[in-house]
């Protein structure tokens, strides 16, 4: 006993020098701490810096502030997909803490260009402190742990004046599931004495590394698309709050120093943000950045890069809803410490710098309170008035298939963007929109940029290097039909919310003969799936029909499921409680037929029907292979079709038993490491009629290894000069990439990787330099670019003369098996609803021809 007791008192000494040591290190010098408050290595047990702390115990830490300080509420807003909570903490005064409400509502007033902004001085500054986006980008979590502390604990002047002049908000982990798989990698391999030698395996991640969330999306681009719970909870508090300064902190290669916006001057802006947001905030808050980092002398940059274009990054987004968004970046020390060219990087450094950022953002955010309350005023004034100058709006609604439209109505609400239903049918731009599929969204509301963004399409651009992506027009990326109407009048219908998004199925009739359910609907995979895992035989139609059926008379088009009632394996009421089954879990309606004869076209027992085998899918990943490209595959199964794919890792290929597999699933990666042996194997399983699929770099490998007999097209050639000064070296390769772009392409819809399209012309994606010919066989080149095919974004007029013509999507047939093959990725940032159908038709058709 004694002896504990002993340990005990040692134990608790040693933690309280550390403290106060850990308080000097981070802390600046005039900051006093209320002693009733733990301080986070108090709580942890260990000295901030020297373990990457596991997530649970950051909102455990989190909790236990709110549980002892009058200060401080937390609150969950979510939960990732592997049950990690998303918190935030609320810091604050206890007076404002009482009336949050109240201070959230005479807030909200800013954002309301219609009411009246009442006394600017008693409102506060709303802070959203956003933190560790990127899993493996680990300080900043850290930091968020003692900016909380220093927040709630704090008893000195800087910290009181903060409280009654701002609402700070804590949200200490933006990925917590991509956190924690970086965490654990850290501290599992930390030595002691540690090592930081880069070369060691603590400073090297295995595949698919922590960057991105639990699918492998980097949700530093999905403020935009919110293919993902953590951003959908994420932009619901957001649009709860409209905060005026939202922070977003990462980290950057391990010889680098610190950066801090302003970013790269107009190449790196959104188009739609006022000017005084660039010009005005960003300069009036660098002062206090560099400020404090000057004062503890850590190495800086600004001004030379870092892009804050896409509205889907955390630092962007902000900036197009009235607030400042502020990228941070921190060299990395990945790992606990790793050596630089200037010596070594501990993460205890990279956590003080983060820390000390965000001390300087709050600061910025209470002295400069009036111009931010007046900025974010203005914004959404000038955003009504700029709207109501443009006049009237957008017309929208794909007339087949309303499970699409019902996904982007319902990212359109997510983003509070107004949309209407439209009550009368309106014929614009030669494209007819019918009343019941068709939906309104007016250039005059606050949003108003937010709509440009949703459907604008830019070609003109300042500069020709794009950190990411020069186009984002999410209407095309819907493949969604739409115009710009330009008439005075408003046009009449209801406004709609989130209650009126509804499910497409109705309950059918039992069917004497058979069951029809039309392809050209979004979710229309995902009850085929429901119906082959029960076992049952569905056809697909070749050719276009009509059919009395339970509505009467109709039409059907390529694609449509067929489902007989007789030579199934279960009775007729069982088939029955199936097709209603998969179709109300696909939000979709089928059509009962009691006759086989049709009207016009192929009858129900054609051959031009033919039997859809069950996928029985297989994907490679690691190695060399893109998390990227792999986690959008798993996304898109998971969540629109709810079929399981097994993941292999490349270096386990060669134990696959082939024969329980049809399809192959190849994303950019280079295959050439996989040796001839596996090849050959995998060939032969071709021949043998399996399915291969390759994406991108895929594509690229199956052409140059002659794996496929096909060809990629010529391409560009840049007529530049012999000699070029060396500075202009970025900007000259820079500007011949293709790095996100739009474009229109020509799509086969009777072939059946074509199937379920209703119109010809179809929007891809391009950020590769992948040229490919169009297939020898002409039936094979399913999708092509159009001559002239730029929709959206930046390209250097060599590389648009040299992409028209070529080709997007072929198949090349090896014995009875296909390798379809994708130039463009389908599946895009979890955006492209308008291609997704390509990729989920090659996985349940890629046999049928
Ligand atoms: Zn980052």
């Amino acid at each position: 006993m004694k002896s504990t007791r002993l340990i005990t008192a040692i134990v608790c000494l040693c933690l309280a020098i550390s403290t106060k040591a850990q308080s000097d290190y981070f802390f600046p010098q005039e900051a006093r701490f209320d002693p009733k408050i733990p301080s986070p290595e108090k709580y942890l047990g260990y000295e901030i810096g020297t373990l990457h702390t596991r997530h649970d115990a950051i909102v455990g830490y989190m909790r236990e502030l709110a549980r002892l300080s009058n200060r401080a509420k937390l609150d969950t807003i979510g939960e990732t997909y592997e049950h990690r909570q998303l918190v935030v903490l609320t810091v604050t005064t206890p007076e404002n803490l009482n009336n949050l409400e109240e201070i959230r509502q005479e807030h909200l007033k800013l954002v309301d260009p219609t009411a009246d902004n009442g006394d600017l001085n008693a409102q506060k500054s709303i802070v959203l402190l956003g933190y560790n986006v990127h899993g493996n980008e680990p300080s900043s979590s850290e930091a968020a742990m003692l900016t909380a502390y220093y927040y709630v604990a704090g008893l000195h002047a800087e910290v009181t004046n903060a409280l009654e002049e701002g609402v700070i908000m804590i949200d200490p982990a933006f990925n917590p599931d991509g956190r924690d798989r970086h965490s654990t990698w850290a501290n599992t391999y930390k030595g002691d004495p540690m090592v930081s030698d880069p070369v060691d395996a603590e400073h090297n991640e295995m595949w698919p590394r922590g960057r991105t969330n639990h699918y492998w999306y980097d949700l530093n681009r999905d403020w935009l698309p919110l293919a993902h719970v953590e951003s959908q909870a994420r932009i619901e508090f957001y649009h709860k709050w409209y905060p005026n300064v939202v922070t977003d902190f990462h980290e950057m290669g391990t010889n680098s120093t610190y950066f801090f916006e302003p970013t790269k001057p107009y190449g790196s802006e959104n188009p739609v943000v006022p000017r005084d947001n660039y010009d005005g905030l960003n300069n009036l808050f660098a002062e206090y950045f560099h400020e404090a980092l000057d004062e503890i002398g850590s190495l800086y940059f600004t001004k030379e890069a870092y892009d804050n274009s896409y509205p889907g990054y955390g630092s962007t987004y902000p900036d197009i809803h009235g607030a400042l968004g502020l990228v941070f970046e921190q060299a990395s020390s990945r790992g606990h410490i790793q050596d630089s060219d200037m010596g070594k990087v501990a993460f205890a450094f990279t956590i003080k710098n983060h820390l000390t950022s965000s001390l300087a953002t709050v600061r910025a955010a209470v002295g400069e309170k009036p111009t931010l309350l007046n900025h974010m005023s203005n914004y959404f004034e000038t955003a009504v008035d700029e709207g109501n100058q443009a006049g009237g709006g957008w017309v929208f609604g794909d007339q087949a298939d309303d499970t699409r439209n019902q996904a982007f109505l319902d990212l359109l609400l997510r983003h509070r963007i107004k949309t209407y239903a439209l009550d009368e049918s309106i014929s614009l731009g030669g494209k007819q929109f019918e009343a019941g599929n068709a939906f309104y969204v007016p250039n005059g509301q606050k949003q108003y940029r937010m709509v440009r963004t949703m459907f604008e399409q830019v070609t003109q651009f300042h500069d020709s290097i794009f950190y990411d992506a020069s186009s984002w027009t999410a209407a095309l990326t819907y493949n969604m039909p739409y115009e710009r109407y330009a008439g005075k009048a408003d046009l009449n219908g209801a406004e709609l919310t989130f209650d009126d998004l509804t499910s497409g199925y109705e309950s059918v009739p039992n069917a004497r003969y058979a069951y029809l359910i039309e392809w050209d609907e979004y979710y229309a995979p995902k009850a085929l799936n429901y119906l082959l895992e029960r076992g049952l035989y569905v056809n697909a139609a070749f050719k276009e029909f009509s059919l009395e059926t339970h509505e009467g008379l109709k039409e059907f088009s390529y694609g449509t499921l067929m489902i007989p009632v007789a030579r199934q394996e279960v009775d007729a009421d069982l088939v029955h409680a199936f097709v209603e089954e998969a179709t109300d879990l696909a939000g979709i309606k089928a059509y009962a037929a009691n006759t086989g004869y049709s009207t016009t076209g192929i009858d129900l027992g054609s051959r031009n029907f033919r039997t859809i085998r069950q996928p029985k899918a297989l994907m490679v990943i690691g190695g060399s292979t893109s998390s990227y490209e792999a986690g959008e595959v798993w996304h898109l199964l998971d969540s629109k079709v709810g079929m399981p794919i097994t993941k292999v890792w490349e270096d386990n290929l060669g134990r696959v038993d082939w024969s329980k597999y049809n399809t192959l699933v190849l994303v950019s990666g280079y295959y050439g490491s996989l040796g001839e042996n596996t090849i050959n194997r995998i060939k032969q399983w071709v021949r043998e009629g399996g399915t291969v699929i390759t994406i991108r770099n895929a594509t690229s490998w199956a052409v140059s290894s002659k794996f496929v007999n096909e060809e990629f097209a010529d391409r560009p050639e840049f007529d530049n000069p012999d000699r070029m000064d060396y500075a202009t070296a970025g900007d000259v390769r820079g500007s011949t990439a293709i790095g996100g772009s739009m474009y229109m392409a020509d799509i086969d819809i009777t072939h059946p990787l074509g199937f379920g399209y209703t119109r010809r012309d179809l929007p891809v994606y391009r950020n590769h330099s992948i040229f490919l010919k169009p297939s020898k066989d002409p039936f094979s080149t399913v999708v092509k670019y159009t001559e002239n095919p730029l929709l959206s974004g930046y390209v250097k007029q060599q590389n648009l003369e040299k992409l028209g013509g070529t080709a997007s999507l072929i198949v090349s047939g090896i014995g009875r098996g296909n390798v379809i093959m994708f130039a463009d990725n389908p599946n895009f940032r979890g955006m492209w609803y308008g291609t997704n159908k390509l990729f989920l038709n090659a996985l349940f058709f890629g046999n049928l021809f």
